[in-house]
């Protein structure tokens, strides 16, 4: 069990809902206050054992929600450290920076592996409204559960978010072989390619598709995957890549 973890359980929280993460930060020693910010989401300002949390008042409930987790993760592992905390989107990230390990310790706080795997392993299929249904739980973000399921291996695929300039950034479950990397850009061929450039909406399934659509390597046409694509800002869109073929994950 991770820290986040452990805090959840010593409250003695055994729903999502009574995640409450202002009483979460009263009980390590931080107040949470609301205010204008610019430039970035929140901060924490800490001094001995008392923190002080500010969070950008007029961002949403869910993002509100990250930002704090996100600051606890900075108060419970680098206290009495200088750092510019860059509180981003929750998003795959590379290497092992303060920000990750803050992401970590939020997606630990907000969706505990022992309150979030059984209510997954209750999806069925795997697609976007199941997964806002798990988000609407939880009160996280579509993109941030989708990258929970993927990273807790509950379904063999990716999440890839894409701007017209191309990938952002993807998440690959670990049962997948580290091989499959997904395209830099969108292959005309996806459906993904539509609802980026060619003003398509969101798709309501995920729909079957050759590999080759979304894997620049040989031999990728011999399997298909399912994708959904939904776009989550006039910019960004994320897809789903569900692979389905057990092939392509023994394929080494
Ligand atoms: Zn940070």
């Amino acid at each position: 069990m991770t820290p986040a973890e452990a805090l959840l359980q010593e409250l003695g929280i055994t729903e999502p809902e009574e995640i409450e993460l202002e009483a979460i930060a009263y009980h390590v020693g931080a107040r949470v206050r609301f205010r204008p910010l610019c430039g970035c989401e929140a901060h924490i300002l800490g001094c001995g054992g008392q923190a002080v949390i500010t969070v950008k008042h007029d961002s949403s409930a869910r993002r509100k929600r990250f930002s704090i987790a996100h600051e606890l993760g900075h108060w419970r592992y680098h206290r009495g450290k200088t750092l510019v905390c860059r509180v981003d989107e929750y998003r795959p990230r590379d290497g092992t920076s303060a920000e990750k390990v803050a992401d970590a310790y939020a997606a630990d706080l907000l969706m505990p592996r022992y309150l979030f795997l059984p209510r997954a392993a209750a999806l069925g299929r795997i697609a976007f409204d199941s997964i806002g249904g798990l988000g609407q739980a939880f009160q996280t973000s579509m993109t941030a559960t989708a990258i929970r399921l993927v990273d807790l291996d509950q379904f063999p695929g990716f999440v890839i978010s894409h701007t017209p300039r191309g990938r952002k950034w993807f998440a690959r479950s670990p049962s997948v072989p580290r091989h499959w990397v997904p395209r830099d850009d969108l292959d005309a061929k996806s459906f993904a390619f539509g609802v980026q450039f060619g003003g398509r909406s969101d798709d309501s399934a995920p729909r079957k598709i050759s590999a080759d659509a979304w894997f620049d390597r040989q031999g990728a046409a011999r399997f298909m995957v399912r994708e959904q694509t939904f776009r989550v800002s006039r910019d960004e869109t994320v897809s789903l890549v569900i692979i389905d073929d057990k092939a392509m994950l023994d394929d080494r």
